[in-house]
């Protein structure tokens, strides 16, 4: 079966061919690293990690690479290391935070059961190749250079018309509108109130790198630049997938795609464009007014990572997420009985009541409707296919484990309290044994009596 993928430039869903097979091309704008990582910028990691686990299982692990940059240069950082280290010089300030949020979001991901990418670009890391693209864009008159910035004309790159795609054609804009629709206020500087900035002069203290085009001064990118020069470095000129979330296609994909096409003179960056929808909370904005800002780092207090996983999966990733404490409930309630009944089993192949949902543009609900119909009748394919979308990193033992910790229930004191009841049904003490049972269902723990003894469990 063909697996099929619905691409944001066309608008429609269409048949994957990779460029070549043997190496199958991913990119994905990752986060900017200045705080923790909030719920709803754990749905492009889930998304694409999902993705490249079927990638990976339709071309072979070795096949296919997989881009996630870390964004390490923003005046967002900038201002959370002024505010958190004041006595510390802002370059040293600014390594600390990138340090720390950077490993923040490693663990976080993790505990989604995401797989780390095949190679983690930082920003920082690549000026080199944001000179080089710089330079190349001003030889080909789609930039100029104005007090020390160097700019991007999307006009010019209309006009040149040879062979680029058309500049608003990703997010399915108009140039003409957003001249007429730009601000007044724009920089005098610039020659177009649609021109952006791929460089920019750095004020005393902040980061900085020696500058493109001969301008003396040091100064540093703009943040689309970036990403053109990592998905470049990793992946070349022209890969197959570009992906993030749908609040990226304008300004910044539409941005990528200019630079790229027009430094190197093509039709294409990425032969398919793919965007999450967006996430709320309790069926509103998520933001930190409102007071419902959060992050995952705080809901691994309380569930377990591959529970925020299913939640997330329930729901077709371009459609939007309304993010409530009631399915999160459902799913801790779901991954209890596959963890108990499949993830000591033998995994068999994948199914393909869940493979073929996968390969019609990641239908993740229809493939968790048919994990529930293989609970009943194939245990080694539902361990088979739960693995493949990221689940069961854990033995039955370790997840229930993990639940009479986060519960606070003293597994010790549970033990005896069996055994006490044990002692008394063993005398007939049938109204001792029941005052135990009711004693422990208060404390959460669920206990089931069978020929091989009792066993218990936290119930949810
Ligand atoms: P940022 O660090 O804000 O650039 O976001 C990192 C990634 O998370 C990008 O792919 C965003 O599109 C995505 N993202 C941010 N907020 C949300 C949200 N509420 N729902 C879904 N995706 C989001
Ligand atoms: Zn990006």
């Amino acid at each position: 079966m063909e697996l099929r993928l619905h691409d944001t430039l066309t608008r429609e869903k269409r048949t994957f061919v990779p460029l070549d097979p043997k190496n199958v091309r991913m990119y994905v704008c990752g986060p900017t690293v200045y705080d923790f990582a909030h719920i709803g910028n754990a749905r492009p990691v889930i998304v694409f990690d999902v993705l490249f686990r079927l990638l990976r299982h339709r071309y072979g692990e070795a096949n296919v690479k997989y881009v996630r940059n870390i964004t390490d240069v923003d005046d967002k950082i900038n201002d959370r290391a002024a505010r958190d280290f004041p006595g510390l010089p802002l370059n040293e300030a600014i390594r600390k935070v990138t340090e720390q949020t950077g490993k923040q979001f490693h663990a976080d991901v993790d505990a989604l059961g995401a797989l780390r990418p095949t190679v983690e670009p930082r920003a920082t890391e690549h000026i080199g190749e944001m000179r080089e693209i710089i330079e190349k864009l001003i030889a080909g008159g789609f930039a100029y250079v104005a007090e020390d910035h160097v700019l991007f004309s999307p006009q010019a790159m209309n006009a040149a018309n040879a062979g680029l795609p058309r500049y608003g054609a990703l997010s399915n804009r108009s140039l003409d509108e957003m001249v007429a629709g730009a601000r007044v206020d724009v920089a005098p500087y610039k020659k177009g109130n649609t021109d952006f900035v791929l460089w920019k002069p750095s004020k005393p203290g902040e980061p900085s790198w020696p500058s493109p085009a001969g301008i003396a001064a040091q100064g540093r990118p703009g943040w689309h630049i970036e990403c053109s020069a990592m998905a470049w470095k990793h992946l070349g000129e022209h890969f197959d997938i570009h992906g993030g979330g749908i609040d990226l296609v304008f300004p910044h994909h539409e941005n990528e795609v200019a630079q790229t096409c027009c430094a190197f003179h093509q039709q294409r960056m990425a032969n398919y464009w793919m965007h999450n929808g967006f996430l709320q909370v309790e069926s509103e904005k998520m933001s930190k007014s409102l007071g419902n800002f959060i992050t995952i780092h705080e809901l691994l207090k309380d569930w377990p990572g591959e529970v925020l996983r299913l939640n997330m999966l329930k729901t077709h990733y371009r459609s939007p997420i309304d993010w409530t404490m009631k399915s999160l409930e459902e799913s801790a309630k779901t991954l209890d009985d596959w963890y108990r009944i499949a993830a000591d089993a033998v995994p068999g192949e994948p199914d393909a009541s869940v493979v073929e949902p996968l390969l019609d543009d990641l239908n993740t609900p229809q493939a968790i409707a048919a994990l529930h119909g293989l609970r009943g009748n194939d245990i080694a394919g539902l361990a088979g296919s739960l693995r493949l979308l990221g689940f069961l990193a854990e033995s039955a033992a370790q997840w229930e484990r993990r639940k009479q910790q986060a519960s606070g229930v003293d597994a010790k004191e549970v033990e005896r309290l069996i055994a006490e009841r044990t002692a008394a049904r063993g005398r007939k003490d049938f109204k001792e044994s029941d005052r135990i049972r009711d004693l422990l269902a208060a404390m959460g723990v669920a206990i089931k009596d069978s020929k091989e003894g009792t066993t218990w469990e936290i119930a949810r």
